[in-house]
Formats: structure tokens, sequence, C-alpha cells
């Protein structure tokens, strides 16, 4: 078998948190055309349900949808019974769900504060522990957190100390279940991507004016497109990638080399 058949993620179930739009849903959509089954989890629950219809439409995979808060450990625990009802066995966990606030640190409510860390951070830890409980048992499986360039530099103009600080946690988390689950046949890995065209960066009002500062910034002088974390994605969840855990994958076009 060549490598690219290796690469394939035929009869693999995997679920996608924040699948509905932005980066999750186009990591989903490259899971299902690798062959794989797709859950779509989100917090907006129709958003999932169109999503996960349309995926299935256009790639003939079975998908599902779960309306499912990440920061909710019930609704977390819900999500996985139904999922393994449905499909009997997890072989990825894609925890993706994320929400950006920019607010100068010396005005940020605890309120706000704990919002970012609760979805970025506790959200992810929620699912990965809850994808783990079941990979554990049977004795395989793959995680991938999304973290951000953000973990690894201070972003510019826009404040935003709780978003980078929870997404350094995503790659601390990542690299202790890693450890942890290293020896059980877990693999867990982040990746940090840099500026990406999606909701969360081109319809909020307070970073659109910023976007034409980012991309004179960018050494490839643009934002990248959700389809350009694809192909990682689904290296990582499937069996070539299998010496791979702990690590993170920096994909940012060059914007944190200098
Ligand atoms: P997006 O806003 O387009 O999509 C995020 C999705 O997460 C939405 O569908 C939203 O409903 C869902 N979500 C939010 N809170 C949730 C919760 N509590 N439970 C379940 N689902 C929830 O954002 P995106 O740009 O696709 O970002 C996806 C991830 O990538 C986030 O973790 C984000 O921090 C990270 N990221 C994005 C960029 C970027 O430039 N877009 C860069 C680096 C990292």
């Amino acid at each position: 078998m060549g490598i690219i058949e290796k690469m394939r993620l035929d009869g693999k179930k995997i679920f996608v948190t924040g699948g509905a739009r932005g980066i999750g849903k186009s990591v989903a959509t490259a899971f299902c055309e690798a062959g794989a089954d797709v859950a779509i989890v989100d917090v907006d629950g129709e958003a999932a349900e169109r999503t996960a219809a349309q995926l299935a439409a256009e790639t003939g995979a079975d998908t599902v949808a779960f309306g499912t808060d990440v920061t909710d450990p019930g609704q977390v625990d819900a999500m996985i019974a139904g999922f393994l009802e449905r499909y009997g066995k997890l072989d990825a966990a894609f925890c993706n769900a994320g929400i950006c606030l920019n607010v100068p640190a010396e005005e940020m409510t605890p309120e706000q504060w704990t919002r970012v860390i609760s979805i970025n951070l506790t959200g992810v830890f929620l699912t990965a522990q809850a994808a783990g409980r079941v990979m554990l048992r049977q004795g395989y499986g793959s995680i991938i957190n999304t973290a951000s360039m953000s973990a690894h530099i201070v972003n510019v103009p826009q404040p935003q100390c709780a978003y980078n600080a929870s997404k350094a946690g995503v790659i601390q988390l990542t690299k202790s279940l890693a450890v942890e689950w290293a020896g059980r046949g877990v693999r867990v890995n982040s990746i940090s991507p840099g500026y990406i065209g999606t909701d969360l960066t081109l319809s909020s009002e307070s970073l659109k004016p910023l976007i034409a500062q980012w991309n004179a910034m960018a050494p490839m002088g643009r934002l990248g497109k959700p389809e350009e974390l694809q192909s990682i994605c689904v290296y990582l969840a499937g069996d070539t990638s299998t010496f791979t855990t702990g690590s993170d994958f920096v994909v940012d076009g060059a914007f944190t080399c200098f």
C-alpha cells in the first residue's frame, strides 16, 4: 500500500468540536473526504445539524450532530455516550472549539477571563479527557487539540491576554496528556494556526480594521485559509503518525519566525 493510501481514514470514527463552521468544519470535511465518519459537535446545535447534513450529502459520510457546550462535563459525557451508541468506537477527536476576546488586561472582568479560559482551555481538557477515557479502554486513539500561534507569541496590536494564556495552556495540557498516555496507545498533539480567515477573525467588528495590518506583518502577506489546516489534521488522526505525540504543529505562514 502506498503512502497516500495509508493516510486515508476509511472506517475511522471521529468527533470535531467547534465543527459547525470555520476551522472545525473545514477539517471535518477533510476527515469525511478521507473516508471517516464524523460527529459535528458545537454549542450552536442548529448550525451543527446543517454542517453534518451538508457533509453527508457532499461526501457520503455517516455524520451526526451534537449540540454540546464543551464547558459542561455533563453535556460532554452525553455527547460521548451518543457517539459510542452510534459508532461503537472512537478513533480520533479534534478538540477545537474556541473563542477570542479582545479586552485590555486592566479592563478585563473576572467573568470575561473565566469565559475564555472555560471554553478554550477547560473545554479542551473536558473533551480530551472524555475522548481519552474511551481510547484508553480501547488501547488506541489520536487526540488533536487546537492551540494557536498566540500560545507562542503575543499578537499585536489587539489585547488578548486571556486568549494567549488559554492557548499556551492548551500546549502544555497536550504534552501532559501525551506523556501520561503514551504507553497506552493514545496519542495527543496540538496545532497552532496563525491568522486564518474564519468567522472568528472576519466577522468580529473589533478585528476587521486589523486585517490589513496583520497582512502587512505576515511574511506571506495574507491570512491562512481553513483548508490549509486540513492535511496536518488528517495526518495526525491517521495511522502514519504513530510515533507523533506530544508535538505542536505551527501552521502560520512563518508569522512567528521573527
Ligand atoms: P469560529 O468562530 O469560526 O468557529 C468556532 C466554533 O466553535 C463555532 O461554531 C462556535 O459555535 C463553537 N463554539 C464556541 N464556543 C463553544 C462551546 N462552549 N462549546 C462548543 N462549541 C463552541 O472559529 P475558528 O476560527 O474556526 O476557530 C476554531 C479554533 O481555532 C478556536 O479554538 C480558535 O481559537 C483557533 N484558532 C483560530 C485562529 C484564526 O485565526 N481563525 C487562529 C488560531 C487558532
